[in-house]
């Protein structure tokens, strides 16, 4: 995951990470240019989302948390989570009405929840994914609202 400072064009750096205990976590991130900082807050589910995906923040992981339905649909955690994905065969193709669902995901968790949708339709062998593909997988992974 990266944060880029519009005006500078700058990859913004990691500046700061809170854990409170809660399950909530916040990151911190800062223009080298500018110093213009943005935070990331995400909430307790969020977390555990984030943390089973393997996502590294700031160079660490976050602490495992139980979030096994997740982590066993989708091969639990994988450090490359965020990473650009090579097109390789036998990834699933996104029909019209999906693709158009897609778009309308935030971007900055587009990625992610791309990246659910196709793990979860390549493990079963779905070779195009539609917008009952992402009802149904939505409702196994307990990912309503995504
Ligand atoms: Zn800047």
């Amino acid at each position: 995951m990266k944060f880029l400072c519009i005006e500078c064009d700058r990859q913004m750096g990691f500046a700061e990470r809170e854990l409170p205990g809660d399950g909530t976590l916040a990151a911190v991130f800062t223009c080298p240019a500018c110093s213009r900082s943005v935070a990331m807050l995400t909430n307790p589910m969020e977390t555990q989302l984030v943390a089973s995906l393997g996502v590294q923040i700031g160079g660490r992981t976050v602490p495992e948390q139980p979030f096994e339905l997740t982590r066993s649909t989708v091969e639990g955690g994988r450090a490359d989570a965020f990473a650009d994905a090579p097109a390789h065969a036998g990834r699933p193709v996104w029909d019209e009405a999906a693709r158009e669902r897609l778009s309308r995901v935030p971007s900055f968790v587009r990625g992610m929840v791309q990246r659910i949708y196709a793990d979860y339709a390549a493990e079963r062998k779905i070779a195009v994914i539609t917008t009952e593909v992402m009802d149904t997988a939505r409702r196994e992974l307990g990912l309503e609202g995504m």
